[in-house]
This record gives C-alpha cells, sequence and structure tokens, in this order.
C-alpha cells in the first residue's frame, strides 16, 4: 500500500432507486459507477496525486500522445459478490503483472502491482452498492487503463502518464442459456506477429480486429478467428478471447503463448484441467488439425474464454468457401470447467488455488 489515495466524494451519486434499476440489467460496458480513480506519472515525480473522484469526462490536448500514437494499456477484471454480502476480485495480481508487461512493451511506466491492487480496491471500496447481489452471474467489470498524456507530438515515450480505473457493472453474458458461437476465419487479417504487439493487452489490436470483425459480422459468424502471421497456418485467438480445443481422448490443446494475449481465464482453465485428471498441451495448432480432428470426431470440443464470457462453447466454423459443423450444444467438459470456475468465482466452492482475493 503506497499509494496515497484522496477521496472527493461525488456530489451527484446516482440514487439508490437508480443503480437498484440498472443493476437490475446492467448490460455490459454501458452504465459507469459514480467514481474512478486517477494517478499521474512523470519521469521527475513518478506516481503521484492518486484520487478517487466522480466519474467524468477528462480534457484532453487534442495533441495529446495517446490519440495519435496509440500509448495504451489496460486490462478488464470483475469484482464479485458472495452469498456473505463480502466482496471479491479473481487473481488481480496477474491483472496487475500482466499490465506490467504491457506497459513494457508499450514503453510506459511500470505501475507496481501492489500499488495496481490497491487502486482497484479503493475504488470498488468507494462505489461496493455497485457490485451486483450474489447468485446472479452479475458482476462489477473494471477496467484498469494507462494512457499517454503528454501534449506532444512528437514520436518517443510520452513523459506523462494517467494510469485511470473505472468500473462498470455487468450482466450475465448470456442471457437465455448458453449458446455455441459460429466463428469465422479470417485468411486476410492477422492479429499479432513475431517481435509485435499481441501479447500486450492494448487498445491497438483491438483496433487492428475491427475490420475481420466486421467481415465476420456480414457472414453472419459471432466472432473472427485469427491464425498466426508468418505462416497463416496455426491458430492463435479470438478478437479477446483464447481458445481450448478437447480431444475425445481427454486430452485439451490450447495455442501456446508468444503472440497471444495470456489470458488470466486461459492459465486458471490449464490448473482446472490439470486437477480434473487432464492432459493440457500448449503448443502449436493448426488450422487443418481443427477442420479435420472436428470432420472426424476426434476433437469432441471447442471453446472460448476470456474474463468477460468466462467460458463459451464453440460451434460452427466457417472460412471461405466452406464451413465445419460442430455441436450445437456446449460439451460436457466446457460445462464442468464453465461451472467450476463461476463458483469459485462467486463463493461457491472452495478456493483451493487461492485465486481470490477479498476486497470487502
Ligand atoms: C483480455 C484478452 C483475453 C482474455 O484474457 P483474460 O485475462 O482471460 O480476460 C484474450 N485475448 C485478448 C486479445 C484479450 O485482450
Amino acid at each position: 500500500m503506497t499509494l496515497d489515495i484522496s477521496i472527493v466524494p461525488s456530489a451527484n451519486p446516482r440514487t439508490a432507486a437508480q443503480v437498484a434499476e440498472i443493476l437490475a440489467d446492467p448490460g455490459f460496458g454501458t452504465y459507469f459507477t459514480d467514481h474512478m480513480f486517477t494517478v499521474e506519472w512523470t519521469p521527475e515525480k513518478g506516481w503521484h496525486d492518486a484520487r478517487i473522484t466522480a466519474y467524468g469526462p477528462l480534457t484532453l490536448d487534442p495533441a495529446t500522445a495517446v490519440l495519435h500514437y496509440a500509448q495504451e494499456t489496460f486490462e478488464g477484471m470483475k469484482a464479485y459478490r458472495h452469498e456473505d454480502g463480502s466482496v471479491w476480485t479473481f487473481r488481480p495480481d496477474q491483472n496487475a503483472e500482466r499490465m506490467k508487461r504491457s506497459s513494457h512493451r508499450l514503453a510506459l511506466p511500470v505501475l507496481e502491482p501492489e500499488d495496481f491492487v490497491q487502486a482497484v480496491d479503493a475504488l470498488v471500496a468507494v462505489d461496493q452498492r455497485w457490485v451486483p447481489e450474489a447468485g446472479s452471474e452479475k458482476s462489477l467489470y473494471i477496467r484498469p487503463f494507462m494512457i499517454a498524456t503528454e501534449a506532444f507530438l512528437g514520436v518517443r515515450p510520452s513523459q506523462h502518464v494517467t494510469f485511470m480505473v473505472i468500473a462498470s457493472p455487468a450482466g450475465a453474458y448470456f442471457k437465455g442459456g448458453i449458446k455455441p458461437l459460429t466463428l469465422w476465419l479470417t485468411e486476410e487479417y492477422t492479429r499479432a506477429g513475431r517481435g509485435g504487439m499481441g501479447a500486450a493487452k492494448t487498445g491497438g489490436n483491438y483496433a487492428s480486429s475491427l475490420v475481420a470483425q466486421q467481415e465476420a459480422t456480414a457472414q453472419g459468424c459471432d466472432q473472427v478467428v485469427f491464425l498466426d502471421g508468418a505462416e497463416g497456418k496455426y491458430v492463435e485467438e479470438l478478437g479477446g478471447m483464447n481458445m481450448y480445443f478437447v480431444f475425445a481422448d481427454g486430452r485439451i490443446v490450447t495455442p501456446a503463448t508468444g503472440t497471444i494475449l495470456e489470458g488470466i481465464t486461459r492459465s486458471a482453465i490449464i490448473e482446472l484441467a490439470h486437477q480434473s485428471g487432464h492432459k493440457v498441451e500448449e503448443r502449436l495448432f493448426s488450422i487443418d488439425e481443427w477442420r479435420e480432428g472436428v470432420a472426424s470426431g476426434e476433437i469432441t470440443e471447442v471453446f472460448a474464454c476470456g474474463t468477460a464470457a468466462v467460458v463459451t462453447p464453440v460451434g460452427t466454423l466457417k472460412w471461405e468457401g466452406g464451413e465445419v459443423q460442430g455441436s450445437t450444444e456446449t460439451g460436457p467438459l466446457t460445462q464442468q470447467i464453465r461451472q467450476s470456475l463461476i463458483d469459485i468465482q462467486y463463493g461457491r466452492s472452495a478456493d483451493e488455488f487461492h485465486w481470490m482475493h477479498r476486497v470487502l
């Protein structure tokens, strides 16, 4: 706890009735809590002026570096309310460490993991009435982010950086039951290459994925799948979710890290799968192995994972001129892993891996 955080409460917080109305159907990323956390960095002063203030617009000079050169990193995590009213986050140290790695790649300063966790905890504490009720699969989505805020058009790392945390209540990702995704395989666009920033959680990776996602939508698909940049042969991930393939013999394969984003859900699933006796292979996984495996029945389940949707079954894969039909239902292992994860997150089963961090 090294940040000295001042708190200036909002003069216009939402009323209890307004919060209740929003929490009844929060959707995703639409409503924001009453407050936000901010801390600034300069080379001379390091991190300074940590504060929680009323949520509201930022005033930025039009020359602010992040607007031009996308020097930014972000994180995505959730706070969960348990039956006894307590509030918890899931492996926040992992989000903090990943932001440190992302920030290194984007030439941004290091925010120490304990300061990151302190900032998140402080905002969640101030806005605790925004953490939805237990037993609902709703949560408070938390978005920490770091941006280059120096007003300067020269190209070099910004000498003024701002780290902020905002929070937004989130509903259950799947309303009316889980339905397998249909994926579009893009053979034109890639999201990352060797030495690029595929492993960093940074807005540029999302900017570059949008046109491919547009193509997927135009093809009637839910999400886009990217292949490796060098050979266009190996499965990487979706725009914002990692991928898993379950084989009939119980083996599970997931693409190895390097150019993909190192998902915290992905790594938790590796441990859960090991615990239930599955062999997990992190390796190159070709698109042909996927097509042939599903067609032959050797691959029995495919799923995607990430903080927002937890675990999502994948059904059909389509590409220019073809498709391979997967299951129209959620497979048993997909279902089991999803349930194990959310039971830990909502405190309904023992936290054997010590993943949960109590905030309140
Ligand atoms: C955040 C993200 C994921 C999922 O990571 P989690 O830590 O599990 O939420 C996967 N891929 C990309 C590109 C991401 O940005």
